[in-house]
């Protein structure tokens, strides 16, 4: 069995001590080993009462998920906590650190529970779309509220444990060293005459809320966007409803059981999970083992304050890291530092940081003007605009200044990396990170590493990632990187299909239904048309396509988007929710009709999969040239950058659910219909079939 529980005793109490590194998770031992120590205490006359905690930087980090789905071994964890609950003598949780999931429902039970200050307290079981099966939503509404309880369940944020003492999960923070601390809060309330104390027994947090539809419509009614579609929100929701109005205790947890089971048994909690580990398993590069030196990032500096230039500024800004932004125009400075000092003062509006944390954040980032000063940064990230030229210029610049072993990075979307490195006398020191729009909100950096980029910029890079709140991935040197490539197809297939006949508000409708937080026209709307249509007429170009007319002949109509108020959609004033417009169609109809496609009707499966397709097929080939490390790296990036719900898993795992010969058989019937080298199926998919293997078939490797 997996994990071991310490028994000794201080005084008259038993001091329990979890040992399961490197987080203490609720393995078979540390469940047995629990419910052996607490029948031992408990038989013991000397003892008046019982410490339980965790050895290293966890309390208990929660269920051990490497169990999911296989024969239990040892006691179960129902069990073991109702034989805790049922403890005459006083069970205190000293949560010394990590205190997630099943670890906190293991605290819930115990009678009291005390706190080192920074210990992480929370119920992440959402985010891998289950609910906390193990008396969590019954006995945290009994304890701090259903309003405050489902706050923290729906979200799956920790906090920490001073937070939770706030809000009465935690009874005492203890500052010093916490088992002692624990042992002589033991002493106390033993001293003081306090017995145990079940949170089952309470229902004064939650007789208010008895009956009280409202609140449960509410609660419905303001979910935020990315916990709407879960399964598991309705559960957990409907868990709460239940135990909040009924008197039976038991009842209320037998009700929890069953929503448990329907979230393990509903697809989502299967692709969660992939995505839960996937995100694990991108910062795993082959090459580049684990103990590969990374340098110490202590000052960053950014070329550009545009705005990619200026939202980086704000992620090492964020986490405390000194940033000097390079603009040579004067007016762009002031603009660019202006946009930042905004989007702060937005986010202190909304009480996500305090008027200090602004001015704290503002005092990190300094405009200057000479790249001499830059002598000190130990990373640059150019983000000028997308033109390789220009960019070269730069890096030329930089690698006379930046000091030797500093990291030349650069935001581009897909130029060449390599071509950029040629630029310096040390290609080695050069990569991509290229983050995505707005940079300081979405997770997702794309590292890239170039033919000559070494194991410790690599390292280096990804490293800078995780320490600015992102998930990185990495990518081989490649036009347009692994996201923007697969993307291209999308945007294309969208295309297509509006020059077949479909509407590019049913196309955006679909993938709404979907679970795509936008769909492509909304997109474009919101990137702007202009864009495109000015790089054109700037090269003195005719648009081809059939996307690149339709684009360009709303631009001649003054409709670029969101910004003009008008583009595919129409934007009444301050509205960003855009309405249909006929004029857009009959324009589509026409273009198509002078460009010789024939008008065919279109349903939502067709279009789901001409537009995923195509990503999966590129998506396949991007492994095939080894781009992507991995299929999960494709489905985290897609997810990260691009919008894919989680609870598809990526468009890989989604692509395997879907049968990867039916897939296949589909992109060759698109071939025979639609032609042109984007329905070419890629070898690779044509190889795993023949196998009978799935994308999932080639992790790890
Ligand atoms: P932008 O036009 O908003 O900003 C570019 C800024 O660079 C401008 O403020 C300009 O004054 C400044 N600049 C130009 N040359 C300079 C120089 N030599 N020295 C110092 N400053 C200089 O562009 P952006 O949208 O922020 O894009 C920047 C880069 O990021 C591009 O490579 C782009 O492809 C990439 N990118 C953009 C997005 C996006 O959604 N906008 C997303 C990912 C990556």
């Amino acid at each position: 069995m997996k994990g071991t529980v310490h028994y000794e005793v201080r005084d008259n109490v038993a001091l329990l001590t979890i040992e399961n590194p490197p987080v203490n998770p609720l393995s078979s031992g540390v469940r047995q080993g629990l419910y052996d120590g607490f029948a031992k205490a408990l038989a013991d006359d000397t003892l008046d009462a019982i410490v339980v905690t965790g050895a290293g930087r966890a309390f208990i980090a929660g269920a051990d998920i490497t169990e999911f789905g296989k024969p239990l071994e040892g006691i179960d964890l129902h069990e073991m906590c109702a034989f805790m609950e049922s403890s005459e003598k006083p069970i205190i949780a000293a949560i010394n650190g990590l205190c997630l999931g099943g670890g906190f429902e293991v605290a819930l039970v115990s009678d009291y529970r005390v706190a080192a200050p920074d210990a992480p307290i929370g119920l992440p079981e959402i985010k891998i779309g289950v609910l906390p099966g193990c008396g969590g939503t019954q006995r945290l509404p009994r304890l701090i509220g259903p309003k405050e309880a489902l706050d923290v369940m729906l979200s799956g944020d920790p906090m920490p444990a001073a937070e939770a003492h706030g809000i009465g999960i935690v009874d005492e923070i203890i500052e010093g060293e916490i088992v002692d601390g624990a042992v002589a809060y033991a002493q106390k309330i033993v001293a003081a005459g306090a017995a145990t104390r079940k949170i089952r027994d309470e229902s004064t947090r939650i007789e208010a809320y008895r009956g009280n539809d409202e609140f449960f419509a509410e609660v419905r009614k303001k979910l935020p966007r990315k916990r709407r579609d879960r399964f598991a929100t309705e559960m957990i929701i409907q868990c709460v409803e239940t135990g909040v109005n009924s008197d039976d205790f038991d009842a209320g947890l037998q009700f929890e059981f069953a929503s448990f089971d329907k979230c393990f048994k509903h697809p989502q909690r299967e692709a969660l999970i992939h995505v839960f580990f996937s995100e694990r398993e991108v910062a795993r590069i082959p090459d580049v083992p684990k103990d590969t030196p990374v340098k110490t990032i202590e000052e960053a500096g950014i070329i550009g304050c545009g705005t990619m230039g200026g939202g980086i500024a704000m992620c090492f800004a964020n986490v405390g890291i000194p940033v000097k932004v390079v603009e040579t125009d004067g007016e762009a400075m002031e603009r660019g530092l202006g946009v930042i000092r905004n989007n702060y003062e937005i986010q202190a509006q909304r009480g996500r940081i305090t008027k200090t944390g602004v001015e704290e954040r503002m005092n990190l980032i300094t405009g200057i003007s000479d790249y001499n000063d830059l002598k000190d940064v130990d990373i640059v990230i150019e983000a000028i605009y997308e033109n390789i030229d220009v960019k070269k210029e730069v890096f030329e610049k930089l690698d006379k200044v930046i000091k030797p072993g500093g990291v030349l990075a650069s935001n581009t979307s897909g130029l060449d990396i390599d071509a950029i490195a040629a630029a310096t006398s040390r290609p080695e020191d050069v990569i991509g990170t290229h983050f995505f729009s707005p940079a300081n909100i979405m997770r997702l950096l794309e590292v890239v590493r170039g033919e000559k980029t070494n194991a410790e910029s690599i390292a280096t890079a990804m490293k800078l990632g995780k320490t600015l709140g992102k998930v990185a991935v990495l990518s081989r040197n490649a036009p347009s990187f692994i996201g923007n490539r697969m993307l291209n197809k999308y945007g294309y297939q969208a295309g297509e299909m509006v020059a077949q006949g479909a509407s590019p508000y049913q196309i955006d409708r679909t993938m709404l239904a979907f679970g795509m937080p936008m769909g492509p026209y909304q997109m474009d709307d919101l990137v702007g048309l202009d864009l495109g249509w000015r790089a054109r007429s700037l090269a003195g170009k005719e648009p081809q396509s059939f996307p690149e007319r339709f684009n360009d002949a709303l631009c001649e109509m003054g409709r670029f988007g969101q910004k003009s108020s008008r583009g595919y959609y129409i934007y009444p004033e301050g509205s960003r929710t855009g309405e249909q417009d006929s004029e857009v169609l009959e324009l589509a109809k026409s273009i198509a009709r002078e460009m010789g496609f024939a008008a065919t009707e279109f349903d939502s499966e067709t279009i789901l999969k001409r537009l995923w397709y195509a990503v999966v097929n590129e998506g396949a080939r991007i492994l095939e040239d080894g781009i992507a490390i991995r299929p999960c790296d494709i489905d985290i990036v897609y997810i990260n950058g691009y919008g894919f719900p989680e609870t598809e898993g990526g468009p890989m795992f989604w692509a395997d659910r879907q049968g990867l010969d039916h897939v296949l058989a589909d992109i060759k019937a698109f071939k025979e219909t639609c032609g042109g080298e984007i329905w070419e199926p890629a070898p690779l998919l044509e190889r795993l079939v023949a196998e009978g293997k799935t994308f999932s078939n080639l992790q790890g490797s």
